[in-house]
């Protein structure tokens, strides 16, 4: 298995986590771009959102039914967050899991890139 993410869901990279449950699995990011910053990934290896097709994108509830509960057991369900996922080389994506930028504990601005 050569994958980073699918080494920190097995274990054998160490990870801050905040949340599991059978088929998602969330922590903290290493090089936080927010005061609070947490990755949201699907157990199952997906390679970006591109392969969110058919049955496949069932796993996105999943996700968000997680970030729902991590947001409050984290605190910012009311003070507010953005989700992101970044996909491909223009989207700024640097591993290849399918995963959910959870930003949060401070205000954001929009649109997120400089003019
Ligand atoms: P991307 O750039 O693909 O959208 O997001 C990848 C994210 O993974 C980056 O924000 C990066 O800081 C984070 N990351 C990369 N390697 C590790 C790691 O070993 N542990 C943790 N916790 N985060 C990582
Ligand atoms: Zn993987």
């Amino acid at each position: 298995m050569s994958c980073l993410f699918c080494k920190i869901i097995a274990g054998e990279i160490s990870s801050d986590k905040v949340y599991e449950d059978e088929t998602v699995y969330a922590f903290r990011d290493i090089d936080p771009k927010a005061k609070q910053h947490i990755l949201v990934i699907p157990k199952k290896h997906l390679e970006s959102a591109n392969e969110l097709i058919g049955e496949t994108a069932d796993i996105v509830a999943d996700v968000f039914r997680a970030i729902a509960k991590i947001s409050k057991d984290q605190g910012f369900d009311k003070s507010g967050y953005r989700v992101v996922t970044n996909c491909g080389e223009n989207g700024g994506q640097t591993v290849g899991h399918l995963h959910f930028h959870v930003l949060a504990g401070q205000a954001m601005g929009w649109p997120p890139f400089p003019n």
